[in-house]
């Protein structure tokens, strides 16, 4: 079957075949010009000093520990809600993710209270993750971090452009982490970019996207230098020109797509917050904010319930997803339900509701609608 409302659409037309055949042609195609381009755009919307393009978020996230000094043994608060690569990206440094539960069903955030209880002598970082774009307590966050000497590492891949008091998401902490997978705010396909304005962080992790060598081949071509050396363990995390072209002729749409966003935000919490079996997350936030997707919570439900709703949703052709099935409960981590109550409680009764800007009124009053009937 084919959904009649998909949970995401990409907002692409001709000006990303004009982006993409134009770097085609030019034929330097991976890391070059247009890499450099869109990490200066991209530095200069969030207010950052230094970006870094690469592969994806996973990979940002992995060298953003790596350059804070994350080693084996220590130990890094994450929340379980959210997309594994967070916890995973922990593990890839031999360190050990220690989860911490959100806050509630209205707030889909960590818990910083909770944060405090899970410190000890091992810990040395917390990845705060500001789900569908809404910020964590960065305020709580930072003076917790501070007053225990721990690095910050933003996963702010729901979040482009969300402000928290004045600031952008990923520009609080040591290091913000971004993604423009297909389906996010901004899409390139695969791809991710850090933002920092720490300028050793940046060197260090520009020198590891590209197997810590001191040159890379776009120098090397255009004469600036003629030969290498490797200075540290490093990987090949780059982005390429193409999918650099794609980000930049995306960035340019990210303001009035957020915009968009913003008002059918506002349609579905007037058609909905009437309906008592439904919590909407984040109602009262008036804030700025990216709206990557749109989550509401079933009261006094369960898991059961939970996906007969969306199955009746299915059969009216809206697709609908869940986020997140917890992290802590796969069985890679193993960990017993009810170790993260409140997080668990969000697994089984949060329904993702589509979200793109030219998602229609109409089809949001349609799925309102089916909502209310699936309720009956
Ligand atoms: C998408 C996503 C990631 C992973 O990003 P990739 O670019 O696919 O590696 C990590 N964290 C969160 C919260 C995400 O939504």
């Amino acid at each position: 079957m084919s959904y009649k409302i998909p949970l995401f659409d990409l907002n692409f037309g001709i000006e990303e075949e004009k982006a993409v055949s134009e770097t085609l042609r030019s034929k330097w195609i991976s890391s070059g010009p247009k890499c450099l381009e869109f990490e200066k755009v991209f530095s200069e919307h969030l207010g950052a000093d230094y970006a870094v393009s690469l592969t994806n978020c996973t990979c940002a996230l992995h060298l953003s520990l790596i350059a804070l000094g994350i080693e084996s043994d220590a130990e890094v608060i994450v929340p379980s809600l959210t997309f594994v690569a967070t916890v995973n990206a922990v593990r890839y440094v031999n360190a050990k993710p220690v989860f911490c539960d959100i806050l509630s069903c209205e707030s889909l955030n960590m818990d910083p209270d909770h944060i405090e209880t899970l410190i000890t002598e091992k810990t040395k970082a917390i990845i705060p993750m500001h789900y569908a774009g809404f910020p964590c307590d960065m305020e709580k966050i930072m003076s917790i971090a501070k007053k225990n000497n721990l690095s910050v590492i933003e996963d702010a891949c729901h979040g482009p452009l969300s402000e928290y008091k004045g600031k952008k998401l990923g520009t609080i902490g040591d290091i913000g982490c971004f993604s423009f997978f297909s389906n996010k705010n901004i899409s390139t396909g695969e791809g991710g970019m850090i933002v920092t304005n720490n300028k050793a962080v940046f060197e260090r992790i520009k020198n590891l996207r590209s197997h810590g060598m001191t040159t890379v081949s776009y120098d090397r071509a255009k004469g600036h230098a003629t030969s290498y050396d490797i200075t540290d363990l490093g990987y090949n995390y780059r982005m390429d020109d193409i999918r650099a072209s794609l980000g930049l002729t995306q960035i340019k749409k990210l303001l009035p797509d957020l915009k968009r966003r913003a008002e059918i935000r506002d349609l579905y919490i007037s058609e909905l917050k009437s309906i008592e079996e439904i919590i909407i997350p984040f109602e009262k936030n008036t804030g700025f904010v990216s709206n990557y997707i749109f989550p509401i919570v079933l009261k006094d439900s369960n898991a059961i319930k939970r996906d007969r709703l969306r199955n009746i949703l299915k059969d009216r052709f809206i697709q609908t997803s869940i986020h997140y099935p917890p992290v802590h409960l796969f069985s890679i981590y193993g960990y017993k339900n009810g170790s993260l109550p409140v997080t668990e409680n969000v697994g089984d009764n949060e329904i993702t509701l589509p979200m793109y800007g030219n998602l229609s009124d109409e089809n949001v009053h349609y799925i309102t609608e089916s909502i209310k009937k699936g309720l009956l």
